[in-house]
């Protein structure tokens, strides 16, 4: 099964992104994580995103797309694979169709997580990231995410594992460019959302209300896959 998961930074996409990867043993492909990751790697890759991140812009798709589409080639993605934070923009949707249409993948879900801007920005100066694993949910402002406090300090929810916060997370201005980048339907990530609807039968999309409770979102996901 291949799909791709939109949201707005905040909707809870990548928490709903990692329950269904887990249920269907898929791929889970995170363009943020992978550039994250190599930032914390001290890559090349890393030295150029870093700047475009730290502000809240795009990296640029000339970086950003080959990066995406050889790791679509890998070993683990044969049996399917759910993407998410690519493709954030109308380029990068028409680009991926393309490519999937090339090598005869279909595209099976698109999952859209809607969510009021101004919700999002709330939920997204609270969300923690363990160091263990990006994806074991943590939230200051949600009870049934909460970290746990050990000797002190906070800590993961789920493996005890130190958190952080992203700096991307906490920076007012970085926060407003991604959204503005999320809730464009002329070139952003909206345009790439509306592209995928209507544009094949194949593909099932599927919109979700994000302000329920994390369960709730799930169990509407599930419903609908
Ligand atoms: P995320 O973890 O999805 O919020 O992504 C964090 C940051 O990584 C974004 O604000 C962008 O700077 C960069 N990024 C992630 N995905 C993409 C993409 N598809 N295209 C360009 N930049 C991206």
């Amino acid at each position: 099964m291949n799909i791709l998961i939109f949201g707005p930074n905040g909707s809870g996409k990548g928490t709903q992104g990692a329950i269904v990867q887990e249920k269907y043993n898929i791929a889970h492909i995170e363009s943020g994580a992978i550039f994250r990751k190599n930032i914390g790697g001290g890559t090349e890759l890393g030295k150029q995103a870093k700047e475009y991140i730290d502000r809240g812009d795009l990296v640029p798709d000339d970086i950003t797309i080959p990066m995406i589409l050889d790791r679509l080639k890998e070993d683990d993605c044969k049996d399917g694979w759910l993407l998410d934070g690519f493709p954030r923009n109308k380029v990068q949707a028409e680009t991926l169709s393309k490519a999937l249409h090339n090598e005869n993948i279909k595209l099976d879900y698109v999952i859209e997580i809607i969510l009021d801007r101004a919700v999002a920005k709330i939920r997204i100066t609270g969300r923690r990231l363990c160091e263990n694993d990006n994806n074991h949910p943590n939230h200051i402002a949600f009870d049934a995410i909460k970290p746990v406090e050990k000797d002190g300090e906070l800590v993961c929810r789920v493996c005890g594992g130190a958190l952080s916060a992203r700096p991307d997370d906490q920076d007012d201005e970085a926060i407003d460019k991604r959204h503005d980048i999320y809730y464009d339907e002329n070139s952003g990530t909206m345009a790439a959302v509306n592209f995928f609807k209507g544009h094949s039968d194949a593909t099932k999309v599927i919109s979700i209300d994000g302000s329920p409770s994390i369960g709730a979102v799930t169990d509407e996901i599930m419903a609908a896959l």
